[in-house]
């Protein structure tokens, strides 16, 4: 039987419904959370992924506030501004636009972000975090993944979980992640010999390499939960993930479309942990929670 269809636009519509009900709550409270953007150069994806980011934070009532420096910028321009808006009380999540400029040390320029302000999760305070399972912020697209397994009710505890890719942004804390919720959890990636002697040992598997067609149906288990983060644009203009998806399927008990599954949970997420973070500093100041409802 052909597998369920995981309908990410469906989920992450719903979760913004939620969003919107939080930021209408937290209105009442004068709170409106805010979202700055630093892009830097004109990278023609960063462009849209920005873009993005701003209307949905227009949608549901985050205020955004864009910033735009040149390919040429100086890193001490950049770091400067982020010291400014980490001490804004008007801006609850800053988010830098990667990758920048070949010039800028990614790392230095994260660092410079309050952890209690970096919503994509990727400084080292909130990455430690996640190491030991209290995470302030979890990073968007992991976030989004454990959120369609839990809406489609796929229990994770005691499974074996294949990733398939070990970058900082997606594989990584998607292992610890699901680790942290109690699953045996393999990390695969370029130089893993033998891919499939792993991915077929996995209940539920999560695919992040960025490698159009890179798990083929015989790699996957009967009844397996198949989650492909790969967004890969073909010569052909066609937009696909890392999986064959009809060939995986037909074996699959449930899998993620490209477009369509992973990718809109990703800026979703976002829009959660900068409502968090804005609850957060309304309420008293609570470790070890992305989802602190204001009561
Ligand atoms: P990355 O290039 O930083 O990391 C890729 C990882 O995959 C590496 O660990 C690499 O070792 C591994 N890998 C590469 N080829 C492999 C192979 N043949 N077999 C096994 N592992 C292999 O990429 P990333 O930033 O982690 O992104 C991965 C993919 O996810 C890309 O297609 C990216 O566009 C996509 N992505 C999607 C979203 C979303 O919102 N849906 C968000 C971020 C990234």
């Amino acid at each position: 039987m052909a597998a369920k269809i995981i309908d990410g636009v469906r989920v992450s519509a719903g979760i913004r419904e939620e969003c919107k009900k939080r930021v209408t709550k937290l209105a009442t409270h004068g709170v409106t959370p805010g979202l700055a953007v630093i892009l830097v150069g004109t990278n023609p994806a960063s462009l849209v992924y920005v873009r993005n980011k701003i209307r949905a934070c227009a949608d549901i009532g985050i205020r955004s506030f864009q910033y735009e420096f040149p390919v040429d910028a100086a890193p001490a321009a950049v770091i400067r501004l982020i010291a400014e808006l980490n001490r804004r009380p008007d801006i609850h999540g800053i988010l830098v636009q990667l990758p920048l400029p070949p010039h800028f040390s990614i790392a230095s320029v994260l660092s410079t972000i309050s952890p209690d302000k970096d919503v994509d999760g990727f400084h080292l305070y909130n990455v430690g975090g996640l190491v030991i399972g209290d995470t302030v912020f979890p990073p968007c697209t992991p976030y989004g993944v454990v959120k369609l397994l839990e809406y489609e009710n796929i229990p994770i505890e005691g499974k074996n979980v294949v990733v398939v890719g070990a970058s900082n942004i997606v594989g990584k804390p998607m292992a610890l992640m699901l680790m942290q919720r109690e699953a045996t959890v393999c990390i695969c990636h370029a130089k893993t010999r033998d891919l499939a002697q792993f991915t077929i040992l996995a209940d539920i598997l999560v695919v992040a390499a960025g490698k159009p067609n890179l798990i083929l149906p015989q790699m996957v288990r009967t009844g397996a939960v198949v989650i492909d983060v790969g967004i890969n644009r073909l010569p052909n203009g066609l937009l696909v993930g890392d999986v064959d998806f009809e060939g995986v399927r037909e074996k699959a008990s449930h899998i993620t479309p490209v477009p369509g599954g992973v990718g809109p949970m990703t800026v979703t997420m976002l829009l959660v942990n900068t409502i968090a973070c804005a609850e957060r500093r309304l309420a008293v100041p609570v470790a070890g929670s992305a989802e602190i409802a204001v009561t």
